[in-house]
């Protein structure tokens, strides 16, 4: 049983130790109360002798003192006036001082003087010196031997005087010996000896009983600290199972106040399915067979439901039932939630198991040397090796010995890194040679090596091939380029020569069939010539010969150039070129000015050639943060959405061959790589029969001179107003 943190081991000690002061205090108590008693018994005793020893002074004195009328009187006279005075002094301390010392000494004399006075008015008979023993028992109900001095003092001295000199009055002769009081006192002291050492028994029995109250007192005290501080549930049920008495712990348990739960029946409590279960072992316990560790479920006064672990006897004697309990409905959830997990973790063992029962990898553990722990069927089919075979056994006797020295370091980095990944080489059991990805893991708490190894031996020769084709691939291309730039060199400079006579002859006056021939001949020339040229900038771009010169180059001088030049041909296919909207600011781009030059020379003429006459070519330019964006968007034709895709592809014409417009198909194709080799982007949307935007973007940068500016001063305030994230642009 645990007992409440409050209740401390030297408060529990204190509360059980029977203390000798409280059995003090209870002794005097006791015996308080017995003079007390005594002395108000004394009271009422004294009065009725008083009265009594009056009736005798009337009645029987004249008998015995005959002839001595005078006499009478006298004794009428001391039976009231001494009599009253032995008799209302100590009932004046018993109502005054009740249990004084004084009031007891005083009563034990004043007693004995009453015999005297009896003795002395019926003319010392013997009878009435029985008074004096029987005077002696009563005040042995005092329990205290020292009341019994003053009255034998008193009645010595009553015998000694008396008996020398009126002897009449107390032995009713008229002369004595002195031997005779003597032997009325040893009579007296005789019975003192008993009557004390009665006093001497009784006061010790007061003592014991005092002892043991304070102990009992103790106990009952110890138990009240017990209930009030235990945490376990401590009560007393009477045979209906009514509750009789509820520790502290109680009320937490159900919520009811102690107040409540007494008279309660704690059966009404138990939860409905439990009740039957608790009945049972109710009966067995009242049986005489005490219950442990019984556990049932409680519905508390808040509805809710606790579990309790209880232990029980019924005592026949008391007609009890006493019961020790405990909440476990933490301890109960907390094994629930155990039991949870186990079920989860055997479902998780078997789904493992299930995964490496049919795993095609090699499932293992290895311990700190690389010796195997464990490894799943499948090392038979990758190493041709049972389990039984490896267990035991290191992993690098399987290695290829030209890898065993990389794996070793690579599994000493696993131990740092924690996770690796290794493909080395392995030697199976018939000799052959296989790779195997090894998937690593260690873990520093267990000091193992968990390894998943795969075999890569397809996978290996497959990347293999593919890297050779790959290579090949690239070399065919690589000679592809080398040979039209080769050929278009060597095509170049005899077309060159056929131009140029060409044009000689045009300029020597040809008749006019001649003039139409060398027309065709110019044209054909010119348009072998574009398309030579487009070729070995392609191929330049694609060997990576292509030299770019990158630097500021400004929008708006670029645009006016283009426009300049392809105004003619607008004019001449009645198209109407403009640029909008219009603005002043200039913005400067990285790029080649030459090739930037040719590729807006591209999209503009392209724009002019595929719209119809009376059609609108219209140049946009657009700031977006770090991007210009030039677009050039045309009302002609449109393409496709089903062609759009291949816009760039060279000398695909999507078409056009058809329309009669010259073309060589490669001029979108170089404009691609031309801005991708300046870092751009290049793109088109289009609708057809509505028109198309050719678009690029490239990188912003600062004016030149304003680049060389800042450099020369660095403090300079920004040149770029606040709200110039995104404007347009335009320039005539
Ligand atoms: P081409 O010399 O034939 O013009 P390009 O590479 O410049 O070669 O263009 C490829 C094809 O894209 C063109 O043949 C044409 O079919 C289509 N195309 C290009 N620009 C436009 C445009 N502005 N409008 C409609 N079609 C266009």
């Amino acid at each position: 049983m645990k007992i409440h943190s409050s209740l401390t081991t030297s408060e529990f000690s204190a509360a059980l130790a029977a203390p000798s002061e409280r059995a003090e205090g209870l002794f005097r108590e006791q015996r308080e109360a017995v003079y007390r008693a005594t002395d108000h018994l004394f009271a009422r005793l004294l009065v009725l002798e008083w009265a009594v020893l009056i009736v005798v002074a009337l009645l029987v004195a004249p008998g015995s003192w005959p002839g001595q009328t005078g006499r009478i009187d006298l004794q009428i006279w001391l039976a009231v006036v001494f009599g009253g005075a032995i008799t209302l002094l100590p009932v004046a301390l018993a109502q005054l001082r009740p249990g004084a010392a004084i009031t007891r000494y005083t009563i034990a004399a004043c007693q004995m003087l009453h015999s005297g006075l009896l003795i002395g008015l019926s003319g010392g008979r013997l009878e009435t010196h029985f008074h004096v023993f029987c005077s002696l028992v009563i005040l042995s109900f005092y329990r205290d031997w020292r009341v019994l001095v003053p009255a034998t003092l008193i009645v010595a001295l009553d015998h000694f005087l008396r008996g020398a000199y009126w002897p009449v009055s107390i032995y009713g002769v008229l002369s004595s010996g002195s031997f005779r009081s003597v032997e009325h006192c040893a009579w007296v002291v005789f019975e003192d000896v008993f009557l004390a050492i009665a006093c001497f028994r009784s006061t010790h029995e007061m003592r014991a009983t005092a002892l043991r109250t304070a102990a009992l007192e103790a106990s009952q005290h110890a138990n009240q600290l017990i209930m009030d501080k235990s945490r376990d549930v401590i009560c007393a049920n009477d045979a209906e199972g009514r509750f009789v008495s509820v520790s502290a712990a109680c009320e937490a348990l159900w919520g009811y106040k102690r107040e409540e739960l007494i008279g309660k029946s704690c059966v009404e409590m138990v939860h409905p399915d439990d009740r039957e279960r608790s009945r049972l072992a109710n009966l067995e316990i009242m049986g005489g067979h005490p219950v442990t560790n019984f556990e049932n479920r409680y519905v508390r006064k808040d509805g809710k439901v606790v579990d309790v672990l209880w232990s029980a006897y019924w005592s026949e004697s008391d007609g009890t039932l006493f019961q020790v309990a405990r909440d476990i409905t933490k301890r109960k959830r907390a094994e629930v939630a155990l039991q949870k997990t186990n079920r989860q973790l055997a479902s998780a063992h078997q789904a493992n198991q299930l995964i490496m029962d049919n795993s095609q990898d090699v499932i293992c553990s290895l311990d700190a040397q690389g010796r195997f722990l464990s490894t799943n069927a499948a090392c038979q089919s990758l190493w041709g090796y049972s389990a039984e075979e490896l267990i035991g056994r290191c992993y690098l006797v399987l290695v290829h010995p030209e890898d065993r020295v990389r794996s070793k370091q690579v599994e000493a980095g696993t131990r740092t890194g924690g996770k690796t990944d290794l493909i080395n080489r392995c030697l199976r059991k018939d000799g052959s040679i296989i790779d195997v990805l090894w998937s690593v893991s260690w873990s520093a708490a267990d000091e193992i090596l968990f390894c998943v190894a795969h075999d890569v031996t397809e996978r290996q020769r497959t990347e293999k091939a593919l890297r050779e084709a790959k290579e090949a691939a690239d070399r065919a291309n690589r000679a592809k380029s080398e040979f039209l730039s080769r050929m278009s060199h060597e095509l170049r400079t005899p077309l060159n020569a056929i131009l140029g006579f060409g044009q000689l002859l045009e300029r020597q006056a040809p008749q006019p069939k001649q003039r139409l021939h060398l027309t065709h001949l110019l044209t054909a020339g010119h348009h072998l010539l574009e398309l030579i040229n487009e070729v070995l900038d392609i191929s330049r771009i694609e060997t990576g010969r292509m030299q770019l010169s990158l630097g500021p180059v400004s929008v708006k001088v670029a645009l006016k150039e283009a426009i300049d030049l392809i105004q003619p041909l607008a004019t001449e296919h009645s198209i109407h070129l403009f640029v909008a909207p219009k603005n002043e600011t200039d913005h400067f781009v990285m790029a080649d000015r030459q090739r930037l030059h040719q590729v807006l020379l591209n999209l503009l003429t392209n724009g002019v050639k595929y719209t119809p006459a009376g059609g609108a070519v219209m140049v946009n330019c657009r700031i977006d943060d770090a991007i210009v964006r030039l677009a050039v968007r045309d009302t002609g034709i449109g393409i496709a959405p089903g062609m759009l895709p291949r816009a760039f592809t060279p000398f695909d014409r999507l078409g056009a061959e058809q329309t009669g417009v010259e073309g060589t198909g490669l001029g979108l194709a170089l404009s691609r790589r031309l801005v991708e080799a300046m870092h751009g982007r290049v793109g088109v949307e289009s609708v057809q029969g509505e028109g198309s935007t050719f678009w690029l973007e490239l990188a912003r940068t600062e004016a030149p001179l304003e680049v060389i500016a800042a450099n020369s001063l660095p403090d300079a305030p920004s040149r770029e107003p606040e709200n110039a994230n995104k404007e347009e642009c335009v320039f005539a």
